[in-house]
């Protein structure tokens, strides 16, 4: 399968959904857009994608995906430009980490040019949806899960991809607190905690729920091992600053999620002359930091936030309050230049975003 000849059969609805949409209270994740793109791979082959009106999938109770967890996702946005034109961030880097949790899972694989047209197609037929107002856009959910009607376990012959969409505002109203986790643990060396598996989410939601209880957000993992050093936040990476260092756990190990937003903001840093460093980053380094005053930002990255600056650091019986918002100047710098990039305010000198006419 080749862009080239890749040809969508699209099914229009009759009556857009769009005139019920509420766009001054838009939560996240709950409005829908009126298609969902459709690919199914059934012997061996991927079959000729479809767009159709969103609605629900029928599934047999055997679908192996929900007995066995073969299922993985992304996580990606459409943004409208000054010029009129759509901005999708670096999205060969979501079909290329796509194509590689699939791997992982043992599921079928998708080219990832084909990945990509087959999105920009999809974002055409929908574009409607992009909501104009400053901070929204139109959150794109591909995903992937196995369909064989089989209660065996064994890697499923047959797979659906889908694409569908959700105009959405802000992801985070207000800063973020965490909590070192030092039990739980969200992946270990081998295990799938690179891939964006659907599983991983799941078994992340218990220790969650505990922190949630403490008055927190959100966790940062640690490593399975020791658990002294830092990984990850819930679906977001995490990048300190400490003494003007902009600081962020290596994605060497097989435990951390490669994302797009990460590297992007190191990728800014660097490009600014800001030392970085990727390496390990210890619970005791970033506590000391915080104590002794030279903890100057902590932040999620991740696609959905953007940045979600952290306000506190739970670490056993203390919390750490963070510097003000207002004081993170680099962390704001580097905001507003990606959201300048995306919607086209200022030149991507990184051909970073996909335009689409
Ligand atoms: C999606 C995700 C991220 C962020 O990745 P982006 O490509 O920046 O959106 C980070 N950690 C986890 C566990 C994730 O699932």
């Amino acid at each position: 399968m080749t862009t080239e000849n890749l040809t969508i059969q699209i099914t229009k609805v009759n009556e857009s959904k769009i005139t019920q949409v509420d766009w001054e209270n838009l939560p996240f994740g709950r409005v829908f857009s009126d298609h969902i793109l459709i690919m199914d791979y059934i012997n061996g082959a991927w079959k000729t994608p479809e767009i159709v009106p969103f609605d629900n999938l029928n599934l047999h109770p055997a679908t192996s995906a929900l007995h066995y967890g073969q299922a993985v996702f992304e996580g990606m946005k459409a943004n409208r430009m000054v010029d009129g034109k759509i901005s999708v961030f670096r999205p060969e880097m979501n079909a290329a980490r796509f194509r590689e949790s699939c791997a992982r899972m043992c599921m079928a694989e998708i080219d990832e040019n084909v990945f990509v047209s087959l999105l920009a197609q999809f974002i055409k037929i929908e574009k409607d949806w992009i909501p104009q107002k400053e901070g929204y856009s139109l959150y794109l959910r591909p995903f992937m899960f196995a369909t064989d009607s089989y209660i065996g376990v064994k890697p499923s012959d047959s797979y659906r991809f889908a694409i569908f969409a959700c105009p959405v505002g802000a992801y985070y109203t207000e800063p973020v607190n965490v909590k070192i986790e030092e039990f739980y643990t969200r992946a270990a060396n081998g295990g799938v905690g690179r891939a964006k598996a659907a599983g991983n989410y799941a078994a992340a939601l218990y220790p969650a729920k505990l922190a949630q209880s403490q008055g927190f957000h959100q966790l940062i993992w640690t490593d399975a091992i020791s658990h002294e050093y830092i990984e990850e936040s819930g679906t977001m990476n995490i990048v300190f600053v400490i003494n003007g260092k902009m600081i962020s756990p290596s994605e060497d190990s097989d435990t951390i999620l490669r994302g797009v937003t990460k590297r992007s903001v190191l990728e800014i840093a660097k490009m600014w002359g800001i030392p970085v460093e990727e390496r390990k980053v210890s619970v005791k380094e970033v506590i000391e930091a915080a104590k002794n005053g030279s903890l100057e930002d902590a932040f999620g990255a991740g696609t959905a936030a953007t940045i979600a600056p952290i306000a506190k650091i739970g670490f056993r019986d203390e919390v750490f309050q963070l510097p003000a918002i207002e004081t993170r100047t680099l962390s704001n710098k580097i905001k507003t230049y990606l959201d300048q990039v995306k919607s086209g305010e200022i030149q991507d000198d990184n051909n970073w975003c996909l335009k689409i006419n």
